[in-house]
């Protein structure tokens, strides 16, 4: 399998090559040039280590990319019971006859990112082994909580890498920061920033894009690397859970195989629904993808106008992780639904960058529309679904997934389908406990979120998901905090150069 740039502008490379790369030099991102058809059949009886090769070995292995031995190692190292709680690693919660919920959140951090992070440190390292390459790889990640501690759990003690994550001083809630700060490993640095995401972000790019810099770097024997869902290395292991959700509804004789079932995915930067997509392409019968934002409704409102428009107020939410304005995997979708044209991808997004938005023609309006649904909820609505489902199912939910279970029920209500769904549910409720909580109870006095989490196991008779159990005994690794000027001098020093 070869990888192609969505904007036409890079020639075609290997799947070892397009996961050291990460992104395409000139702008683009790298996607499969073909996508293969997997046959339902007997899919059921696979463990998900098992699926997972199956599913993931026509994008990765083909001669002069990995071996099928080499993929399944990986997958064991990645997808165990020391590493995810549950031994069917994202296990589908029943809630009643057409609604279930695929639970994307038993890995080391308590959100969904684990599923891609922990694979992917074996797909980097094993990429720039087998290229030869003998620089030692850094991974920088700029994060605003979720995506900072599933990395660190990911790259940790992994040979050939050290990982420097940079988060926003005071921008992440007292759980993450604590995550984050409290990591062991011996590759593994996490530096506070006085300023907010974006500061750190733009620090962070500044940093990829400055030759001078990696000129430096790579005489000294390192190598910069990313390990954000532009990287296809990210996005490729989350194809797995969409046919394991699926064949679970099979087992559950909840559907039979072949059957259609519409997904739900709450959405931010568009990664976890493109993974759902490809599944989709690649022959799992999903009917609608429905895609659900928060208050940062840019992807509802483009999904219904067909027009992308960023220019727009930022709003801080319940459901952070979704608070996003720019959804770059979007771009790798809008290439595959107009047959790889990359003449319009190069026009909408130099439209997007010189003017703030653009508008798709009605011709891929029309495809996108039949693939997805779009809605949003807002902060409001999201709490309430949160006290809603639990009284309703006795099942506890996170804003993230709450924003996905809301928008399902609009689609219900609008398209009147009532086929068998599931809906994926990025957090773990213990995770975003404060506003759980107060979904439920209605008290904001509390904001003590590991006070919070004492009282959330009370209610809810759930165990206190063991990342975090304890979090705020275990001691403090890091300390460090800088300026969004010092990015760069804060490299140099982690590295002794
Ligand atoms: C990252 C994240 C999302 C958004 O996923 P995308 O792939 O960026 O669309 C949703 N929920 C949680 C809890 C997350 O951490």
């Amino acid at each position: 399998m070869q990888y192609i740039s969505t904007r036409g502008n890079y020639p075609p490379i290997s799947a070892l090559q397009a996961i050291v790369q990460g992104m395409v030099p000139r702008g683009g991102l790298f996607v499969p040039e073909a996508i293969s058809h997997i046959d339902l059949t007997g899919l059921e009886n696979l463990t998900y280590q098992e699926l997972a090769f199956e599913v993931l070995k026509p994008f990765l292995c083909s001669p002069g990319n990995y071996s099928e031995a080499e993929l399944k190692e990986y997958i064991q190292l990645a997808y165990n019971r020391e590493k995810f709680d549950a031994e069917t690693v994202t296990p589908l919660a029943f809630l009643e006859e057409n609604l279930s919920i695929l639970e994307l959140w038993h890995g080391p951090t308590a959100a969904f990112k684990d599923v891609a992070l922990q694979l992917m440190p074996y797909l980097l390292t094993g990429a720039s082994k087998k290229l030869g390459k003998r620089n030692e790889i850094v991974i920088l990640v700029a994060t605003s909580g979720d995506t900072g501690k599933a990395a660190l759990e990911g790259f940790k003690n992994v040979p050939g890498i050290r990982i420097i994550v940079f988060y926003p001083d005071k921008g992440v809630s007292r759980i993450q920061e604590l995550q984050m700060v409290t990591t062991d490993g011996k590759n593994t640095y996490v530096t506070g920033v006085k300023g907010n995401f974006d500061d750190c972000q733009n620090m962070v790019k500044e940093i990829f894009g400055n030759s001078s810099i990696n000129a430096l770097l790579n005489q000294k024997g390192f190598e910069l690397s990313s390990a954000n869902s532009i990287n296809w290395g990210r996005l490729v292991p989350q194809i797995v859970y969409y046919f394991w959700g699926y064949l679970e509804m099979v087992r559950k004789r909840i559907i039979l195989s072949g059957d259609p079932v519409n997904v739900c995915v709450p959405t931010g930067n568009f990664g976890n629904i493109l993974a759902g997509y490809y599944a989709k392409v690649m022959g799992l019968p999903i009917n609608k993808l429905i895609c659900a934002s928060n208050k940062n409704r840019v992807l509802a409102d483009f999904i219904n106008t067909g027009i992308y428009d960023r220019r727009r107020e930022f709003y801080r939410t319940s459901s952070p992780s979704m608070d996003i304005l720019i959804s770059s995997n979007l771009e790798r979708f809008l290439y595959e639904i107009t047959s790889h044209n990359a003449i319009k991808i190069n026009r909408w997004y130099k439209e997007l960058s010189r003017k703030g938005y653009f508008k798709v023609d009605d011709s891929t309006r029309q495809v996108l529309k039949n693939i997805l649904y779009g809605g949003f909820a807002d902060e409001e609505e999201t709490l309430k679904e949160i006290k809603f489902v639990f009284e309703k199912y006795h099942y506890l939910i996170d804003p993230h997934t709450a924003v996905g279970m809301k928008v399902y029920r609009d689609y219900q209500r609008e398209s009147g389908s009532n086929l068998p769904a599931f809906i994926c549910s990025t957090a773990s409720p213990f995770k975003f406990n404060l506003a759980v909580y107060r979904a439920l109870t209605g008290d904001d006095s509390v904001d003590d979120e590991f006070k919070v989490l004492e009282k959330l196991k009370e209610i809810s008779k759930q165990k206190i998901h063991r990342s975090l159990e304890g979090l705020d005994k275990l001691s403090i690794n890091h300390n460090r905090t800088i300026s969004v000027k010092e990015g760069f001098k804060e490299i140099k020093r982690i590295l002794g150069i």
